[in-house]
């Protein structure tokens, strides 16, 4: 930036501030709790949620019919992120009034009784009816694949071909290099990912997919 515009907006910026002598008060937690309860029970979160899978199944539909017409040359996937995609953690967030350390949250995961995202599911039944290829990639750590494959199975997604989960001693600060990797390891075995569905955009940036959807996630960002 020129150095005199650099000074003027800096001296606009103190005027701001100065002249107010305050921060505007930010929205009251408690009141952004309620609303967050209110999207979810009113079923807005869901329709939005019915809305993004329902983008994405019209594209695996586009696929699947020049499969059929024997133009697709590689074998078609699908790639799923597992919390707040294919598995809801909405009731356990709740109880935890929307906080809860790490360990807390990862211990509710263990329980493997997260509920299945109802759009997802279906999305999923039809791409394994259609022998389209089901990879889920998570965030969450080894140590709890046994519980995640199980909660998995009893929502309703019996059968996937690969499921990752990040190294327990992974140290990178997002978690995108990681869902790269595991999305180049997919191709790398012949596959063509014609659709990644994630919550987060860490789920989503940096390739390896024909098409990318975000489904809303209010409740949390996972850099
Ligand atoms: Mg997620």
């Amino acid at each position: 930036m020129n150095k005199k515009i650099h000074l003027i907006c800096l001296g606009v910026l103190s005027v701001l501030v100065f002249n107010t002598g305050y921060a505007k008060e930010p929205k009251n937690l408690d009141l952004v709790k309620g609303v967050l309860i209110q999207y979810h029970d009113s079923g807005e979160y869901e329709k939005e949620q019915a809305k993004v899978i329902n983008h994405a199944m019209q594209y695996l539909k586009i696929r699947l019919k020049r499969a059929k017409q024997k133009t697709e040359t590689k074998k078609l996937a699908i790639v799923l992120d597992i919390d707040e995609t294919s598995l809801s953690n909405y009731s356990d967030m709740k109880k935890m009034s929307f906080g809860g350390t790490l360990r807390q949250i990862m211990d509710a995961q263990a329980n493997g009784t997260d509920s299945a995202i109802t759009p997802t599911l279906k999305l999923y039944q039809y791409a394994k009816a259609n022998n389209i290829a089901v990879f889920f990639v998570t965030g969450r750590t080894e140590p709890y694949r046994a519980a995640t494959e199980k909660n998995l199975t009893n929502a309703g997604y019996t059968k996937w071909d690969g499921l990752s989960l990040k190294g327990d001693t992974y140290k990178e600060r997002s978690a995108a290099p990681y869902k790269i990797r595991a999305r180049s390891l997919i191709e790398n075995q012949g596959y063509d990912i014609i659709l990644n569905i994630g919550d987060q955009q860490s789920d989503l940036t940096g390739g390896h997919a024909d098409k990318t959807f975000k489904l809303p996630n209010p409740y949390y960002l996972i850099p």
